[in-house]
C-alpha cells in the first residue's frame, strides 16, 4: 500500500527578484512499511522535501497524498491532527524542553488535545521502556547523555501510534557508537512495521535503510534499494 504519494511536487522559495526552486519535479510513491534514507548535498532539498511530506509546509504545485488523502484539500486543523497522530518527528538537535523529565517529554504530543488518560500515560512509559529507558522516566535532559536524549525524542514521536517517523539527521549530533546504537532502534521499529524516512548525509547511515533516494537540486537524481533492501 502506497503510504505517501508526491507528484509533480514543486516547492518555490522567493527571494526578492529571484525565485528558488528548494524542490522540483519530484515523483515518489513511498510504501506501507518503506525504510528510506534521503541523502545529498547541503541545499539539494531534502529538508524542504521532508518539510511537506510531513504537512509542515505546503507545496507551490503538485499533489500530495498522505494515506490516500490530498494534503491541499485539508483544513489546518485536519493538517494538525494528521501530523500529531500519523506522522513522529525526530530532529537533529532532539528538541525536548530541557525543563521537563523524559517523562513530561514523551506525554507532549498527548497533551495537543486534552490531558493525558490512564491509558495512554501508560503508552507514553512503554514508548520509553521500548527505547531502553525504562528506568530515565524521571530524568531531565541534561541528566541524560545525547543518545538517551535522542531516545526520549523518539519515545515521544511513538506515544501516538504513527505510521510514519520522519527523521532529519536523527545522528547528526551524536558519536559514531551512538549513531549506530540509535540506527538499531530505528531498525527495529521498521522491523515492526512503522514507515522510517530520514535525512542523512552519512553513507553508513544510508545503508541501514532499504531504499535510498538522492536528491540534487531540488530533484531526484536517483532513487533505488541499499544492499539492505536488496537483502533476500
Ligand atoms: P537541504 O536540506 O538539502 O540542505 P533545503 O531544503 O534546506 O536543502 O534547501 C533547498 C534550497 O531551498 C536551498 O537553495 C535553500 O537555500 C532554499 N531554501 C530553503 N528554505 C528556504 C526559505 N525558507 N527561504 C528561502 N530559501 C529557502
Ligand atoms: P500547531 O501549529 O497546530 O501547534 P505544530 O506544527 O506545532 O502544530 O505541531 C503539530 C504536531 O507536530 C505536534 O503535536 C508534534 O507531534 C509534531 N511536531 C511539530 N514540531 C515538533 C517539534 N519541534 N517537536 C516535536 N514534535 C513536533
Amino acid at each position: 500500500k502506497v503510504i505517501i504519494s508526491a507528484q509533480n511536487l514543486l516547492k518555490e522559495y522567493r527571494m526578492g527578484e529571484e525565485i528558488i526552486h528548494a524542490v522540483a519535479n519530484v515523483d515518489i510513491d513511498i510504501h506501507d512499511g518503506d525504510y528510506v534514507a534521503i541523502t545529498g548535498p547541503s541545499g539539494s532539498g531534502k529538508s524542504t522535501f521532508m518539510n511537506l511530506i510531513g504537512a509542515l509546509d505546503s507545496p507551490t504545485q503538485g499533489s500530495l497524498q498522505i494515506d490516500g488523502q490530498e494534503l491541499a484539500k485539508m483544513s489546518g486543523d485536519d493538517l494538525a491532527t494528521l501530523r500529531n497522530k500519523k506522522i513522529g518527528f525526530v530532529f537533529q538537535q532532539f528538541n525536548l524542553l530541557s525543563r521537563q523529565t523524559a517523562l513530561a517529554n514523551v506525554k507532549m504530543p498527548l497533551l495537543y488535545n486534552h490531558s493525558p488518560q490512564g491509558d495512554e500515560i501508560e503508552r507514553a512509559k512503554e514508548c520509553l521502556t521500548m527505547v531502553g529507558l525504562g528506568d530515565r522516566m524521571d530524568h531531565l535532559p541534561t541528566q541524560l547523555s545525547g543518545g538517551q536524549q535522542q531516545r526520549v525524542a523518539i519515545a515521544r514521536a511513538l506515544v501516538n501510534h504513527p505510521s510514519i517517523l520522519l527523521a532529519d539527521e536523527p545522528t547528526g549530533a551524536l558519536d559514531t557508537k551512538t549513531s549506530e546504537e540509535i540506527m538499531e532502534l530505528l531498525n527495529d521499529l521498521n522491523a515492526k512495521g512503522i514507515t522510517i524516512i530520514l535525512v542523512t548525509h552519512e553513507a553508513e547511515i544510508a545503508v541501514c535503510a532499504k531504499r535510498q533516494i538522492g536528491f540534487r537540486d531540488g530533484s531526484v537524481e536517483f532513487d533505488r534499494l541499499t544492499e539492505t533492501g536488496d537483502a533476500p
